[in-house]
């Protein structure tokens, strides 16, 4: 075989051993190789932008943890944060002359279209019930002889103290997490009463950020859904959550589905522009100065910590387009660049949902919907917390 028997498994993005298919045939292929070794690549994957300030500092995490449970099993990690997979190779060319290179995909329920792409509705409800398969379920870790999980490495160093995720992005932590939201707390029972709420660990999952880099499976929270349904009844907490994971999916599917379009200004409805390109307007509300003490207080939340609850973010956004009228990819770009969710199918596909452009139902042939902030507060800040903390 050619090559010096290396077999290098690019991540793609997905940093974790779980549920990783291109992984099994990694390992598989470096125990039938002649001298075979595998190497793993964190480059940048080909499609992505450049991570933001807080999404880096998740990855940094998620990647030390993986580096010391690779390095018991003699399975070097490299990362090449600026370079695409390609690039990182043709860097190494001169000490790498690898047999194989295999490559990670993104975690989706469905690794095929659940609905074909010709039918492929518009709006989240025709897709729920159209599905026309049931998510496919998870692979364990392969065998790495030799290897020992590490601890959950827990608390994050370097965040904010006061941030609704002060997680670390690590792949143990992520599952500790899938574990004690599912089973371990009341998280899961009553998340559709408390998934509204703006601060705290606890109101809603925070599978997000470990979603968005790639250390946590979602077919592994699927089928721990499943496993609490069996044990527990499949009660409105849970069939909630199940539900936020399709609108997840539905985001997915829809950006490969419209290709440009889903990102354009004009949306899948292409629809003409109706906004101003205030510049200064713009980079006030950036800094959490645009004069609603609402929303100044999410922005800096947004700023200091890269989370941001989802009703806050439905604010935001709804603020920006409505009462700010400024184009809705400079927000969407923003945000891309200061969450540490960023995912930009699943952030854009919101964006334009507010913004009248996307697959929102009430907005075809109508304006967007418009959020009433000052009866959102009395009913989900009536304390005031949020806004204290974050002014
Ligand atoms: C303007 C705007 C921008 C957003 N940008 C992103 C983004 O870049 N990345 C991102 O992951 N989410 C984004 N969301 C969706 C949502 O706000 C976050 O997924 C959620 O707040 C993350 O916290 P959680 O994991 O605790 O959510 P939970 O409420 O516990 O939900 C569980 C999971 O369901 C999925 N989910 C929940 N709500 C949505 C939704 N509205 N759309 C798609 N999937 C959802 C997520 O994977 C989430 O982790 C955005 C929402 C808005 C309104």
């Amino acid at each position: 075989m050619a090559g010096d028997g290396t077999i290098v498994l690019a991540l793609e993005g997905q940093l974790r051993l779980d549920d990783q298919p291109a992984l099994h045939q990694a390992v598989e292929q470096a125990r039938r190789t002649p001298g075979g070794r595998l190497l793993m690549l964190a480059g940048r994957p080909q499609a992505q932008r450049l991570r933001g300030p807080h999404q880096r500092r998740l990855e940094a995490q998620a990647l030390a943890s993986m580096r010391t449970r690779l390095a018991a099993a003699h399975v070097p990690l490299l990362h090449t944060p600026q370079h695409t997979t390609a690039a990182a190779l043709a860097s190494l060319r001169s000490e790498l002359a690898p047999t194989a290179v295999l490559a990670c995909t993104e975690s989706r329920l469905f690794a095929d279209w659940p609905i074909p792409p010709e039918r492929f509705p518009r709006v989240f409800a025709d897709f729920r019930r159209g599905l026309e398969r049931q998510p496919e379920a998870p692979l364990p870790p392969p065998d790495l002889a030799g290897l020992e999980p590490p601890q959950p490495m827990g608390a994050a160093a370097g965040g904010d103290p006061r941030s609704a995720f002060p997680f670390s992005g690590d792949e143990p932590t992520a599952l500790a997490r899938l574990q004690h939201y599912v089973f371990g707390s009341d998280g899961l029972r009553t998340y559709k009463d408390t998934r509204n709420g703006l601060v705290g660990t606890e109101f809603s999952s925070k599978f997000s950020p470990f979603l968005a880099i790639g250390s946590l499976s979602v077919r592994r929270i699927w089928q721990e859904l499943l496993r609490y349904q069996e044990l527990r009844g499949a009660d409105e907490g849970s069939e909630w959550m199940k539900q936020e994971l399709l609108w997840r999916e539905f985001f997915l599917w829809s950006e490969q589905q419209h290709g440009p379009a889903f990102h354009a200004p004009g949306g899948i409805q292409n629809r003409p522009p109706d906004w101003k390109e205030d510049r200064e307007r713009f980079a006030r509300w950036t800094r959490g100065d645009g004069g609603h003490p609402l929303i100044d207080a999410q922005l800096n939340e947004l700023r200091a910590t890269g989370y941001l609850s989802n009703r806050g973010r439905q604010w935001v956004a709804s603020h920006f387009v409505n009462e700010l009228r400024l184009p809705w990819t400079w927000g969407a770009r923003f945000f891309e660049w200061m969450l540490i969710d960023a995912h930009p199918a699943v952030n854009t596909g919101n964006w334009a949902y507010l913004a009248g452009v996307g697959s929102d139902p009430r907005s075809f042939g109508g304006s967007p919907r418009r959020f009433d902030l000052e009866r959102q507060v009395g009913l989900y800040d009536p304390e005031q917390t949020h806004c204290r903390r974050w002014s």
